[in-house]
């Protein structure tokens, strides 16, 4: 049985105390929020942290609201209180679409949103999700806090720009008229990680898109987000034609590697064909509320 190294253990009362627990622990030191991937790597040595600063007390990060208009998700917020919140999922159902197949109901319980995107796994859902969404991420630091685009957190392949001693407390998704959103994912089984995946979001001004976000996940080495093919789509009509495009567009910019999950070219042909879902899906969303009508059953 693999067993971690011996590690100090503090509870954070307060983020406050968890920043000062962090400033004086040193830079091994690490949160722990659901444990989910990090004791797992403990238990293999891939981490040896010589510190873990537990947060998981700390109510001041496990909120979901809708403040004016933004969504703001706490970052000790779990999959399953996501997934369970009407008032997300009625604004952005991508977030609902992701949740339901992430993982199984035991890791959804405990694992947490932050966690999820702090272990920065390039097969990660909700990363593909922000990225599409166009979020910010929130991060606390010892003199503040400072605000990063999802789409540049990830550094690369497990790594982004939260320094050590610094904390993702929240994310913010700002809530925009005439939207609609969708994940669209292939695993080899319920509740495994993606072969590939991607999310869409769509803003539609009549019928033409006036702004779009795409991001995919399990793709290559690093988080893929396809800005060619949104730049095609700006300023075009939500067509069948338009998104095919779009989704060849992804997938021919996208570097996916053949591993245990499949080979690059049915990588790339998820790519391609899951984008185009995605934003079929966005735009069946986002019609029925641009014309005041009611949203169609299987609309989601
Ligand atoms: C069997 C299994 C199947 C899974 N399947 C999927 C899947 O299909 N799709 C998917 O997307 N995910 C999947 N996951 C991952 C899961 O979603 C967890 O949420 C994820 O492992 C990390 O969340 P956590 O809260 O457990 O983080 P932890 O393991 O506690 O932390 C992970 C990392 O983030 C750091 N960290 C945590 N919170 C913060 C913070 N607020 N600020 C700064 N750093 C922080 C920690 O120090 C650590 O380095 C799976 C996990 C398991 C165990």
């Amino acid at each position: 049985m693999q067993v971690p190294a011996q590690v100090e253990y503090e509870q954070a009362a307060s983020v406050e105390h968890a920043l000062d627990l962090l400033a004086r622990s040193g830079p091994e030191a690490r949160i722990l929020a659901g444990g989910h991937s990090l004791i797992p790597m403990m238990k293999l040595r891939l981490a040896q942290p010589e510190t873990l600063i537990d947060i998981n007390g700390l109510s001041e990060l496990a909120f979901l609201e809708v403040t004016g208009d933004e969504l703001r998700i706490g970052a000790l917020t779990r999959h399953a209180g996501l997934l369970a919140a009407a008032g997300a999922g009625e604004h952005f159902p991508i977030l609902h679409d992701a949740e339901r197949v992430i993982a199984d109901p035991v890791v959804r319980e405990w694992g947490t949103i932050g966690g999820s995107l702090c272990q920065a796994d390039p097969s990660e859902d909700l990363s593909a999700v922000f990225a599409a969404l166009r979020a910010t991420m929130v991060i606390r630091h010892p003199a503040g806090i400072r605000t990063v685009p999802a789409r540049e957190f990830f550094t690369g392949p497990y790594e982004t720009v939260v320094a050590p001693g610094e904390i993702l407390t929240e994310i913010r998704v700002a809530i925009r008229p005439g939207g609609g959103s969708s994940y669209q994912k292939v695993g080899r089984r319920v509740g495994d990680w993606p072969v590939g995946a991607a999310g869409a979001a769509l803003w539609l001004d009549g019928d033409v898109i006036s702004g779009t976000g795409i991001g995919l996940t399990a793709v290559g080495a690093r988080h893929f987000v396809a800005a060619e093919a949104e730049e095609f789509l700006r300023g075009r009509p939500a067509t069948e034609e338009n998104f095919g495009r779009a989704g060849q567009i992804a997938a021919e910019n996208c570097q996916p590697v053949s591993d245990q999950r499949g080979p690059a070219e049915y990588k790339r042909h998820l790519a391609s064909e899951l984008t185009t879902r995605a934003l079929r899906a966005a735009l069946r969303r986002a019609a029925p509320r641009r014309a005041g009508g009611q949203r169609r059953p299987g609309d989601g």
